[in-house]
């Protein structure tokens, strides 16, 4: 069977695959859950996670390699995460074999949609956790549905590795200090709609967050962590509690000092002292590595390495950074989880 999909022009969309994986928490447990061709999901009106946002996500990629085959970047550590969000939620943490097994079934249900090694493209796979049940009082929910959709994507951002601008918001945070930022919530992102579209329609490809208690440092992008590059070759960025733990970031990190050699930095980025750095990036599962051009924070605009080129250092990590997740560049232990066909 041939699918007649446009590979190379396929941006951040939602597509209807054939199939995706359900399954219900009810009395305690998790259900064995299974594929299903209903894309509809059903539930009570007066859910927790309609009402009370008590629900979390997840984002992560199948890649085709040269070979034909199929493969995981670390989903062991989306699972983790997702767990670390359902303890700050209250909800039923999903057990990493549950989820790994539940990614692996849609890939392999959906195979045909896993973009070509050479199209550039992915297939972006959404697992979703939902308090459901009839429930109206502000409390954790007693019945969950965790579900596992899938398709494919291209480039997030625009312009994929040609630098874009970003806008620091000086009127809303993303997170509050004590807050749910480091959680993967839909309310984190319920509230960086309005700038984003502001952001957007002058022109910016997304918003840059500062902390919330002092706004003088760099947070992170409304859906993608902060690096820079110093002119000492230093990998930084930035520390907070209220971020969300990228773990293309923390991937970054890692083959920032094991593989090219830099100093790797978690830390303080402070909004005033752009001048160190001499390129910078926006990184996540769905922005990849998307370079910076510049910023603009108020009246100053700050450009990094160039407003048309990518830099250097940049493009030496994006080459080993999407080289290991296609298969190109030997992984580091542990990283590429293959998903068999049959
Ligand atoms: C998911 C997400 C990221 C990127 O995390 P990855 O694990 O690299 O995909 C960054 N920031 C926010 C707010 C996110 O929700």
């Amino acid at each position: 069977m041939t699918i007649d999909i446009d590979w190379e022009n396929l941006g951040f969309n939602y597509m209807k695959l054939p199939y995706r994986f359900v399954t219900h928490y009810k009395n305690g447990q998790w259900e064995a859950g299974q594929l299903t061709e209903d894309a509809t999901l059903h539930l009570s009106e007066s859910s927790p996670a309609l009402h009370y946002g008590q629900q979390a996500f997840e984002g992560l990629k199948a890649y085709r390699t040269k070979s034909g085959d199929i493969q995981l970047f670390r989903p062991d550590e989306n699972a983790a995460r997702l767990q670390k969000t359902a303890d700050r939620l209250m909800m039923p943490q999903v057990p990493t074999d549950l989820f790994v097994s539940a990614v692996k079934s849609v890939v392999k249900a959906n195979h045909e949609y896993v973009p070509p090694y050479t199209s550039g493209g992915s297939l972006y796979l959404r697992p979703l956790l939902i308090g459901v049940g009839d429930i109206i009082g502000v409390q954790p929910a007693q019945e969950y549905i965790f579900t596992v959709f899938a398709m494919p994507v291209g480039s997030y951002f625009k312009g994929g590795l040609t630098p874009t601008n970003f806008i620091v918001s000086r009127d809303f945070d993303r997170a509050a200090p004590h807050g749910t930022g480091a959680a993967k919530v839909g309310g984190n992102y319920a509230g960086s709609l309005l700038p984003g579209k502001q952001a957007h329609d002058a022109g910016y490809s997304d918003v840059i967050y500062l902390d919330p208690a002092t706004h003088t440092k760099i947070e992170e992008v409304g859906s993608a962590n902060f690096f820079g590059i110093t002119k000492d070759n230093e990998f930084v960025t930035p520390l907070s509690p209220s971020i969300l733990p990228s773990i293309t970031k923390y991937s970054l990190l890692y083959l920032a000092e094991h593989r090219l050699g830099l100093k790797a930095i978690e830390g303080d980025v402070v909004i005033a002292d752009l001048d160190r750095f001499s390129e910078a990036g926006a990184c996540g599962t769905a922005a990849v590595i998307s370079p910076i051009a510049g910023i603009q924070n108020g009246d100053d605009y700050h450009v990094f390495y160039s407003e048309t080129e990518v830099g250097p250092i940049t493009q030496k990590l994006y080459d080993e950074l999407v080289g290991i997740q296609k298969g190109d560049v030997l992984a580091p232990e542990g990283w590429i989880d293959k998903v068999e066909l049959d």
